[in-house]
């Protein structure tokens, strides 16, 4: 038997699997992929996480590769409507990390146990004080399962149907593209819905824009509408550079329990977030970070720490509360409006950000509002 069995070597299973070999647990990590997931998803870490991070020696591993995002821009029509000052929260690392998702997933790899590939879990039941999880060809048993397996694998651990899932109209395109501009993100408002540039490493950016066609998701169809978007906002070089833009849809999932005898669920599985929030990953990186001392303090001990663990269930569940709403809040402004409402939108969102309420903004964007932080 094993102490633990993750379940999905995604970044967040990975903290997890990480923090608790290196506690001297035995763990063990199951992951239905041949190989670790290509590509670029999350791009941001902000401050909670590089403070959670930082005695295990992994901020300083993340940071490496990553830029520092100190502020982020509101602007219309090539006008500044205000700034969002993540260098002015009073934290330890005031600033948003940015670098692709496969460099943080490489970064927390280093820590973890080697990945047992290409195993598909298909069932995780508590069976007396242990846990039963079965794979296509074997069953395993542990002390405690996580199962941080991503949106797909809920049918794991909740029933069909159990979990209210809020789907939003709304589409996006997306693509990474070498373009000028300094460490500042900047969100272009404008009648015809949201452009966001966010920096990273090497000359590049992440764009991101709302997509007025979503029926016509034909890739050539796609690409040309993200490079008009990038056009109209004077993004040239990018537009320029542009081969192809892939395109996401944004859900809102917030599970109510998270912990059921020695199975506890963790990152998107648990919950799901808005991309145009920035705080998925970030969030379940909080789930496995505190989870890991609770977990390695109850193996070592013997003694189930019940308080502890429903303590840790409450603050996790209204972390992702605070932050599904933040992202709600985020895909709502970034909508087309016509011309009196976006004059409106101008108006408001400039008066916020040169008011105090800018500095409450800017904790919200950077997670400061997390049980974690
Ligand atoms: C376009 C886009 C942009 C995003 N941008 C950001 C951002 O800027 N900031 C941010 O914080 N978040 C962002 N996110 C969200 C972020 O990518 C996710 O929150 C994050 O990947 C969740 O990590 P996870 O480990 O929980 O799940 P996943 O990354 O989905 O990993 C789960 C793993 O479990 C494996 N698995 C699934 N089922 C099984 C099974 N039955 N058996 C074994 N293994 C299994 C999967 O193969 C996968 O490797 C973005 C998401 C998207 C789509």
């Amino acid at each position: 038997m094993h102490d633990v069995i993750v379940i999905g070597g995604g970044p967040v299973g990975m903290l997890a699997a990480g923090r608790l070999h290196r506690a001297g647990l035995d763990v063990v990590v199951l992951e239905r992929r041949a190989e670790a997931a290509p590509g670029s998803r999350a791009i941001g870490i902000h401050a909670p996480v590089l403070a959670a991070l930082e005695s295990s020696g992994l901020t300083e591993r993340l940071l490496d590769g990553a830029l520092r995002v100190d502020r982020g821009e509101a602007r219309s029509g090539g006008r500044l409507l205000g700034t969002v000052r993540f260098d002015r929260l009073p934290t330890r690392f005031p600033f948003v990390a940015t670098l692709p998702q496969s460099a943080t997933e490489a970064a927390l790899a280093a820590d973890a146990p080697e990945v047992r590939r290409s195993v598909a879990v298909t069932s995780v039941r508590n069976d007396g004080d242990r846990v039963r999880v079965e794979t296509d060809g074997e069953a395993l048993l542990a002390r405690v399962a996580i199962v941080a397996a991503g949106t797909r694998a809920r049918d794991l651990v909740y029933r069909p149907g159990a979990l209210r899932v809020r789907r939003y109209p709304d589409q996006y395109l997306m693509a990474d593209l070498a373009a000028p501009g300094g460490p500042v993100a900047v969100v272009h408002l404008d009648g015809g819905g949201v452009l966001e540039s966010f920096p990273l490493p090497d000359g590049r950016r992440r764009f991101v824009a709302w997509d007025a066609s979503p029926t016509d998701d034909a890739p050539d169809a796609r690409t040309e509408r993200m490079r008009v978007a990038l056009d109209q906002r004077g993004e040239r070089t990018a537009a320029a550079g542009l081969e192809l833009a892939t395109a996401f849809r944004v859900r809102r999932v917030v599970a109510p329990s998270l912990v059921r005898g020695g199975v506890i669920v963790i990152g998107d599985t648990a919950h799901e977030v808005s991309p145009i929030g920035g705080q998925g990953m970030n969030l379940g990186l909080l789930d496995a970070a505190t989870l890991a001392p609770v977990v390695a303090a109850w193996l070592r001990s013997g003694r189930r720490p019940d308080a502890e663990l429903a303590r840790w269930e409450r603050d996790r569940i209204t972390s992702a509360r605070t932050a599904a709403r933040l992202a709600t809040m985020n895909t709502a402004l970034g909508r087309p409006l016509g011309q009196t409402a976006d004059a409106w939108r101008r108006a408001v969102l400039g008066g916020v950000l040169r008011s105090p309420a800018g500095g409450v903004l800017a904790k919200a964007y950077a997670m400061g509002f997390d049980r974690a932080a």
